[in-house]
C-alpha cells in the first residue's frame, strides 16, 4: 500500500463524499475565510457562539480530499465544546500533523497522522484549524467589542 494509499483512509473519504456540519450556520457570529493556495483549497468556515463558552462551527469550501475531510472533522469535533477545547484541539492537531506528539486524545482526527509523511498535504489539513484559529480570535474580539449582544 503506497503512502498516499494509507492518506486517503476510508474514514476521510467517507467526510470528503458526505461531510458534517456543511452549509452556512444561521446567525453565525464569525465568517471566517481561509485559503490555501499551495493547492488552491478554499474553505469559509462559519463560527457561532452558544451558551456559556459553547461554540458551533459549520463550513462551505471546495479543494482536495484532505482539506474537505479535515474541515469535516474538525467541525464536528469542536461542535459542542468550549471554545476552550478548541483551541487546544487545533495545537494538539497541528503537532499531530508535524509528526510531534499531539498531547491529547484526538479520537477520528488521528486518521491525520499519515499527513506528517507528507509536506505538501501538511497545509491541507492545517487550513480548517488555522481558519478555525483566526475564527476564535475574532469571536474573543468581538465579544470584548461589543459585551451588550444578547445571549440568546
Ligand atoms: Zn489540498
Amino acid at each position: 500500500m503506497s503512502l498516499l494509499d494509507e492518506l486517503y483512509q476510508d474514514l476521510i473519504l467517507e467526510h470528503y463524499r458526505r461531510p458534517r456540519h456543511h452549509g452556512e450556520l444561521a446567525g453565525a457570529d464569525v465568517v471566517q475565510e481561509g485559503i490555501n493556495p499551495s493547492c488552491g483549497d478554499e474553505l469559509t468556515l462559519y463560527l457561532k457562539a452558544t451558551d456559556g463558552e459553547g461554540i458551533a462551527v459549520s463550513f462551505e469550501g471546495e479543494g482536495c480530499a484532505i482539506s474537505q475531510a479535515a474541515a469535516s472533522l474538525m467541525s464536528q469535533a469542536v461542535t459542542g465544546g468550549t471554545r476552550h477545547h478548541a483551541a487546544e484541539l487545533s495545537a494538539a492537531f497541528q503537532r499531530l500533523v508535524r509528526g510531534e506528539k499531539p498531547g491529547l486524545e484526538l479520537g477520528d482526527l488521528q486518521v491525520f497522522t499519515g499527513v506528517a509523511k507528507l509536506p505538501a498535504r501538511v497545509k491541507c489539513a492545517l487550513l480548517p484549524w488555522k481558519t478555525l484559529d483566526e475564527a476564535l480570535a475574532r469571536l474573543d474580539a468581538n465579544g470584548a467589542a461589543d459585551p451588550a449582544e444578547p445571549a440568546g
